[in-house]
Order: structure tokens, then sequence, then C-alpha cells
């Protein structure tokens, strides 16, 4: 049997996963870090990253690159019928990031990848966990590898950023209730002609649904379109015809899409872990919590989570009390992510009632706030994520390079 010793064995190389890498290998942390794939997250997921999540990986060096290879975008602008009723300016955020990055998250992924490998830092990929164990001095974690055989990795701590059925939760039999809205998304990387201005991202809420549509980098776009999905049936990625008709729909008869590059019927749940962790293994990113993509929080939280987390782990390196700090990650994290899930729940109820009363009530609701500036400069403050950074919640900060 293959045998690691380390201080911090991470399970799952996701954003999660390889920004606490990241943030340890800053430190000076030893870590081995596992996952059961074999590189980048290959279907289409996380496409924004906000500036909360900047922040953080700008601490780690890598926000630049990252910049370089995405497209920023300054406002919403929610619309119906090209009629703009409200715009969501996320230029008035308090931060050096204001405005959200349009980047896929396979790029997110080997940007933070490329890095730990310049760093000297590999990935143990191929290696499925099974099994964690904790005694008095530390944590055990086992499992096989891709060609079957059994290896084993002793660590003072266990970082599970094992994503949405992590066997780590499972393995500390910590609870994580979900529930599967009778919405679902059809997601669309798409080619159009005729399309609405590609400094913004737009919004078009409709009686049929909601449309969100992100300028991508290198001139297509990524829509995002409301269904129903009664009894959470998952809906078919669509085709081009249909892409089509729900745009006409939702009240685009100029835009034609010329190409779909790649399309899924997404179901959306929303759901926090009972804990973010038990003695010395933490949970993080989807592990520990599940949204709904409206407003594009779900890896961004992941990644404040990681941060906070290798922070955590670095001051326990460092001889701190390790319950006392691990008790102090779950806390801050538990509430960080209890208020994204509870504003993503909101945005999805808001999203989800389609009758025409709805929409009409809806709408007017859209264009009163649109007269409150106000309104619109607390909806960016709130999905810019910066409200969760250390900054602001008095986490532990990692060391300077
Ligand atoms: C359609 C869609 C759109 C989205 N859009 C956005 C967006 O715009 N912005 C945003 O912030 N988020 C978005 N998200 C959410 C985002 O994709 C996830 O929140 C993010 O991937 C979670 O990262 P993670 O590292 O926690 O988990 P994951 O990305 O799931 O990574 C977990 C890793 O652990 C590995 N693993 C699992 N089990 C084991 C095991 N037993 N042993 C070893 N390795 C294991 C997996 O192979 C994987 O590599 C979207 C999601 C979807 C589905």
């Amino acid at each position: 049997m293959n045998i690691h010793e380390t201080f911090v064995c991470i399970v799952g190389a996701g954003p999660a996963g390889l920004v606490t890498a990241l943030g340890l290998a800053r430190a000076g942390v030893p870590f081995v870090l596992l996952d059961d794939g074999d590189g980048p997250v290959k279907e289409s997921r996380g496409l924004v990253v906000h500036a909360g999540a900047l922040e953080v990986l700008d601490e780690l060096g890598v926000a630049a690159e990252l910049l370089e290879r995405g497209t920023r975008v300054g406002t919403f602008r929610v619309a119906v019928r090209g009629h703009a009723l409200m715009h969501i300016p996320l230029g008035t955020v308090p931060t050096a990031f204001p405005y959200f990055l349009i980047v896929a998250q396979a790029v997110t992924e080997s940007v933070l990848r490329d890095r730990l490998a310049a760093q000297g830092h590999a990935i143990l990929s191929g290696h499925r966990v099974t099994g964690v164990r904790q005694d008095g001095d530390g944590c055990e974690v086992t499992g096989k590898d891709a060609q079957g055989r059994p290896f084993a990795v002793r660590a003072r701590c266990v970082a599970g950023a094992d994503g949405l059925h992590s066997t780590v939760r499972e393995q500390l039999g910590i609870g994580f209730p979900q529930h599967t809205y009778d919405t679902a998304f059809l997601t669309a990387d798409v080619e159009l002609t005729g399309g609405p201005d590609r400094a913004l991202a737009h919004i078009t809420p409709s009686r049929h649904g909601l449309l969100f549509m992100a300028p991508m980098p290198g001139g297509g776009w990524r829509l995002i379109i409301s269904v129903r999905s009664p009894g959470g049936r998952r809906p078919q990625p669509p085709a081009l015809s249909e892409v089509q008709a729900h745009l006409r729909r939702r009240g685009l008869p100029h835009a034609t899409v010329t190409t779909v590059h790649k399309s899924a019927g997404v179901l959306l749940h929303h759901g926090l872990a009972d804990d973010f962790g038990r003695g010395l293994v933490a949970l993080a990113g989807d592990a520990a919590h599940v949204h709904s993509p409206a407003g594009g929080m779900g890896m961004n939280t992941g990644i404040q989570d990681a941060c906070d987390l290798a922070a955590t782990l670095a001051a326990v390196h460092g001889g701190a009390d390790a319950d006392t700090m691990l008790a102090g990650y779950r806390r801050r994290r538990m509430a960080a992510a209890g208020q994204v899930v509870g504003f993503t729940d909101r945005l999805m109820r808001l999203v989800s009632l389609d009758t025409m009363a709805v929409h009409v009530v809806r709408t007017a609701a859209f264009a009163l706030a649109g007269l409150v500036p106000a309104i619109g400069r607390r909806a960016a403050l709130m999905v810019s994520c910066v409200t969760r950074t250390p900054a602001w919640t008095g986490a532990p900060r990692l060391p300077a390079p």
C-alpha cells in the first residue's frame, strides 16, 4: 500500500480544493491533494467570478492571469421586451474589482492547477477516497488509485472539498438536507446575431420564465433559461430551434441563434450541511452548501471557504489550538453560506413564479426598484460576495508572499 504522511489531506481538486492547496502552499504548510478525476471540469459549469472571489485569488497571485482570460462586465441590466427597468451597477462595490468576470470554470481550474504545478505541487489524480477516520493524533484517509491499488494518507487535518456528493461529509455522518426546485435551467453556449449590448449582462424576466444572457470571452453568449420541471425532472439539453423559440417568447425577436456549442438541462437544488466539519476535518465548497446558479455564487462561495480554511489550517500548523480555530471556520462559513443560500432562494422565487399576474407585479416591482438607486447598489454588494471576504468577516489572513 502507498502511504503518505502530511499535515493536511485535501480531498477534491475542484475550485475549492485547488484554492485550499494554493493557500496552504503560500503559508508553507505541507499537504497532499487527492482527486478521483484527471483534470479540470469537462462540462459547462460556473461562468461568473465575482469581486469577492477575485480578491481572494488576487491574494494567491492568480487574479491577473484570470482577468486576462475573461471578459469584464460592470452592470446587470434588467429589461422586459427591450425596455430597461433596473440596473445593478457593480462599479459601486467597494473593491479593487468593481465588475464580474466571465470565464469558464474549466479555465479557472486550469489557471489554479498551472499555478500549483509551477510551485512544484502535484495533484494525485485518479485517487478515489472511500474512508476517513479520526483518532487522537489526527486523521487517516484511505481509498484506491486508478489502478485499483490501495493508498492511505496520514494527516493532522482533512479538508473535504469533494463536491456535492462528498464522501468526506458522508464519512463524518453529517446530514445535508436539500430541496430540489420545480424550476430548472437550460444552459446554452451560443453564437448570436442581433443580440443585445455586449458590454452588459442581461436579465429578462417574462411570463414564460427568466432569460439570463452573459457575453462570453471570444464573442459568443451563455444563455440561462428557466423552465418548469415539475417533480424535479431534468430537462433535455435544448437544440438550436428550442433555444431560438425561447428567445422569441422572451421578447428578443431580433436575436438569431446561429450555433449552439454546448447545451444542458440542469436541475436546481439548495441546501446547507448540518455542520461544516467535525473534529479535525472541515468541509468546503459544494461539499458543504449547494444553491441555484442564479447569481452565479456557488463556486465563488467555495473559493472564499477555501481561502478561509487554508488560513485557519495554517494557523493550526503554526501552533494555534485546532478545536478553536476549526470551530471559528465552521461558524464563519456556515453563516456566509447560509446568507448565499437564502439570497439565491429569494432570487429563485422571483424568477420561478411565471403566471401572467405575477409577471405584471414583478415587472412593476423591478421598475420601482429601478427608481431607487440604493436598491441596485445593495443588490450589487450582495451578488459581488465582497461582504463575505476575510476583510469583512474577521477571518484569519494568509501570510503575505
Ligand atoms: C450549470 C451550472 C452553472 C453554474 N454557474 C456558476 C457560476 O456562474 N458561478 C459560480 O460561482 N458557480 C456556479 N456553479 C456552481 C459551481 O460549478 C460549483 O459550485 C463548483 O464547481 C463547486 O466547486 P467544488 O470545488 O466545491 O466542487 P467540485 O467542482 O464538484 O469539485 C469536487 C472535486 O472532488 C472530486 N471528488 C469527488 N469525490 C471524490 C472522492 N471520493 N475522492 C477523490 N476526489 C473526489 C471530483 O472529481 C471533483 O474534481 C454552477 C454550477 C452548475 C451546475
